[in-house]
């Protein structure tokens, strides 16, 4: 079995190197948006589709009429057609059309692992060194890295890195492939997992995760600069002053939470064998106004994220139930359905049939984690 594991890294580039990332990342910019307006023209005058490959012949000939594109990592500029031809695809999936890039969006550019063996040398255009916390990049060399404190060696074949630049940090993303031993157990620990409107994760255990108090510190910290920033005039120099704070906040509540997650879904996969819980469409539930907030707070398709990867990573299954499973109008105890429950105000309620009392939350993992049990019946035999 193959996996897919992302190793990030913050990036202490010198001088010049932190000058060429900062090229690269204009120049990736400029030949991606070029080549969107090249394919939309194509289209809309002779009805033609510009391939990848298309695009990537064009290269060598722009980069004579813009010479400074020379000095450019070349893998990354064909990884950008790559990406086009990617947000074309996912256009057709999705109906999002493809963007141009701006200078004040995400600022990221990727590069595709390449090896080739000339006479008996080998020549790799991305190498990491975990002894010593080196990254060899592409017209970069080598570069100091810093995470994974007690990693020594990665064992896998590295797939392409991403290298970002948030506002003035730097970081690399080195995606992996990892050959994993495929051994399915039978599952003995079962668990079901409600996500959260008022708490992050609530199980079939009774337990309650909750954002941990970094994240109310950052999140009340963003809401005091959120308003001394409307009463500063726009484009003042105590404007910009808290423009960088609250960007330099946003991080630091980001960071926190990922933190957060990963701890939790970590903890939850190592402790047991099959995980179940609901398929969420977190766009439904941004509409109802009064819980997006949490939502967003909460970022549940991030923890679903984890907690699918992680199981497959620790051998363990990973199962969503149906979005349309009624798991919080029924009583786990004896399967009555109080539709009254509709209602998110209402946290506990006593069931009329069998009169126990039902925690909204807790009832609504331990629907899920029957519903996931015997959707999965088979596993157990
Ligand atoms: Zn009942």
């Amino acid at each position: 079995m193959k996996i897919y594991k992302a190793y990030k890294f913050r990036l202490y580039p010198n001088n010049k190197q932190q000058k060429l990332i900062n090229q690269t990342l204009g120049s990736i910019r400029f030949i991606y948006n070029m080549m969107l307006y090249e394919k939309e023209k194509a289209y809309k005058e002779n009805k033609t589709i510009k391939t990848k490959n298309d695009l990537i012949k064009e290269l060598p000939h722009l980069k004579q009429k813009y010479t400074w594109l020379k000095e450019i990592d070349s893998m990354a500029l064909s990884t950008a057609m790559f990406d086009l031809e990617d947000a074309f695809k996912n256009f057709y999936k999705t109906k999002n059309y493809p963007k141009y890039k701006s200078k004040y969006k995400k600022n990221t550019y990727r590069t595709n692992y390449i090896k080739n063996t000339y006479k008996d040398k080998i020549y790799e255009n991305i190498k990491i060194d975990m002894e010593n916390k080196t990254i060899t990049m592409p017209k970069l060399n080598q570069i100091k890295i810093r995470g994974y404190r007690k990693t020594k060696e990665i064992k896998g074949k590295i797939i392409n890195a991403t290298i970002s630049k948030e506002i003035n940090r730097y970081y690399v993303s080195v995606l992996y492939e990892i050959e994993k031993e495929d051994k399915k157990i039978i599952p003995s620990k079962v668990i079901g997992i409600d996500l959260g409107v008022k708490d992050l994760i609530i199980t079939s255990y009774g337990e309650k995760y909750k954002n941990n108090k970094y994240i109310t510190k950052y999140e009340n910290k963003i809401k005091n600069l959120q308003k001394w920033i409307s009463k500063k005039e726009k484009g003042s120099k105590n404007y910009y002053k808290i423009k960088t704070k609250l960007k330099e906040t946003y991080k630091k509540l980001k960071n926190a939470r990922k933190y957060r997650v990963h701890k939790i879904t970590k903890e939850i996969v190592k402790e047991n064998d099959l995980i179940i819980t609901e398929k969420i469409q977190v766009k439904k539930l941004i509409e109802k106004k009064e819980i997006s907030k949490y939502i967003s707070d909460a970022c549940l398709s991030e923890i679903i994220r984890q907690l699918e990867y992680k199981s497959k990573w620790e051998n363990k299954y990973f199962y969503q139930i149906s979005t349309y499973y009624p798991s919080s109008q029924i009583c786990n105890h004896c399967n009555e359905k109080n539709i009254d429950t509709k209602d998110l105000n209402i946290r506990t309620w006593i069931c009329e049939k069998c009169k126990c009392e039902n925690d909204r939350d807790i009832n609504s993992a331990l629907n899920i984690m029957w519903e996931g049990i015997i959707k999965n019946k088979k596993m157990f035999i």
